[in-house]
């Protein structure tokens, strides 16, 4: 019995001894990536070191904490606050009277030997009440409107700054539509539905200062699959006529106008319908062919005759029967966002008017390369078809005009 009893204890003894080995070692948080997440600032912010990261740096190479992207880090009991100075020229002492600090308290916090050494190219942390991040030169706060970012969805990126200066922006090569007002940067970009999944580079070049960059992390959808046969009226409009139109439009929809025509979110640009015929993004077949085009907007099924409302104040910039859209109207609404609408029997603007959201543009109706009344509703940001959801429901409109400093509210 006597034997039985120590086996127990010693048996229980190795599983706690065990037990708490393991949890020692598997002493880890989690941490997403934030714009601004350097290698650096993260290793100095949770006490880390270079074999802390170095799993994560070996997949990603040289590129920086991919925006979106869920670390797995072990835990040092460190969590400090500071601002990361990335160009800290004149060295540590100028640094230090610049900002009215300790030498010795700047060497001791950044593991520097002896502040009277010389300062070798490296970020320096200040104490500070924030996370540290390392931003763009001339940028004080940096956001994305997505985090991570899906294919087929407008994506935006605001940002308080320094002085009047405009930042030029791009998403793996491709340029954003750029805005500042002297206080605030706005940028508006998209990548097409056929992206799929990834990480693309954002880069933000301020004039005359380094360039900055950091991957973001974009996570692919759900798409519908469409087969459609084409017969009749439908099948006769050439690809030469598809194209002509695409470009003259394509003029309009590359132009961004440099102001904010909206004051509220869009709105769906009918009151009432009876379903949605065809998601945006939805892969499609023709006559057989293979899946290798999508659907550019929303189709709505709805009563020839039904009225079609304006999604967002904005300005007319295109109202007539086109070949391949029928009854078209196209409203530019600033900053590179335009709305359309497709297929109308009737239109009732012009041209340059300036419309309200809600107001009365057109009639449901079946004109142009269509099978039935329905109305097709198309949105494009930066020259791209997006899907109109995040602009209705998620409320991106309000989002880009307040990091623009302007008010946005409502429904
Ligand atoms: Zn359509």
């Amino acid at each position: 019995m006597h034997q039985i009893t120590t086996l127990l204890i010693f048996l229980l003894m190795g599983m706690v001894g065990t037990g708490r080995l393991a949890a020692q070692e598997t002493a880890v948080f989690t941490h997403m990536v934030l714009p601004g997440d350097t290698w650096e600032a993260l290793a100095w912010r949770y006490g880390l070191a270079e074999s802390d990261l170095v799993v994560y740096r070996t997949i990603n190479q040289q590129r920086q904490p991919v925006i979106g992207a869920v670390l797995l880090l072990p835990d040092r009991g460190i969590s400090r606050n500071g601002t990361l100075l990335r160009h800290g020229d004149g060295g540590l002492l100028a640094t230090a009277v610049a900002h009215n600090l300790s030498p010795w308290g700047i060497a001791r916090q950044n593991g520097l030997p002896h502040p009277y050494l010389p300062l070798a190219y490296q970020p320096l942390f200040l104490p500070g009440d924030s996370p540290p991040r390392d931003l763009p030169i001339g940028f004080t706060t940096l956001e994305l409107s997505a985090i991570p970012a899906r294919p087929g969805q407008a994506v935006a990126l605001r940002g308080e700054i320094t002085s009047p200066f405009t930042a030029t922006v791009k998403l793996n090569g491709q340029l954003f539509d750029s805005f500042s007002n002297g206080r605030y940067h706005v940028s508006l970009g998209a990548t097409y539905n056929f992206f799929g999944s990834g990480q693309p580079e954002l880069a933000i070049q301020p004039p005359d200062a380094p360039g900055w960059s950091q991957p973001w992390e974009f996570v692919d959808d759900q798409w519908d699959y469409e087969q459609i046969t084409l017969t009749g009226g439908a099948a006769q409009i050439t690809q030469a006529q598809i194209e002509a139109e695409r470009e003259r439009l394509f003029l309009i929809w590359r132009s961004a106008t440099p102001q904010i025509f909206w004051q509220t979110p869009f709105r769906v640009p009918l009151e009432s319908y009876l379903f949605i015929s065809s998601n945006y993004g939805a892969r499609r077949s023709y006559n057989g062919g293979p899946y290798n085009r999508s659907h550019e907007g929303v189709d709505y099924a709805a009563y020839g005759g039904t009225p079609v409302l304006a999604s967002a104040d904005g300005r007319v910039v295109i109202a007539e029967m086109l070949t391949v859209r029928g009854g078209a109207v196209i409203i530019d609404h600033g900053l590179g966002v335009y709305t359309g609408v497709y297929h109308m029997r009737d239109i009732f603007v012009s041209v340059g008017d300036a419309v309200a959201k809600g107001q009365i543009v057109g009639e449901v109706g079946s004109t142009g390369f269509s099978t039935g009344n329905h109305l097709h509703w198309d949105l494009l940001v930066n020259g791209t078809w997006v899907n109109g959801e995040a602009w209705t429901e998620q409320n991106l409109a309000c989002w880009v005009a307040a990091g623009y400093g302007r008010p946005c509210a409502g429904k």
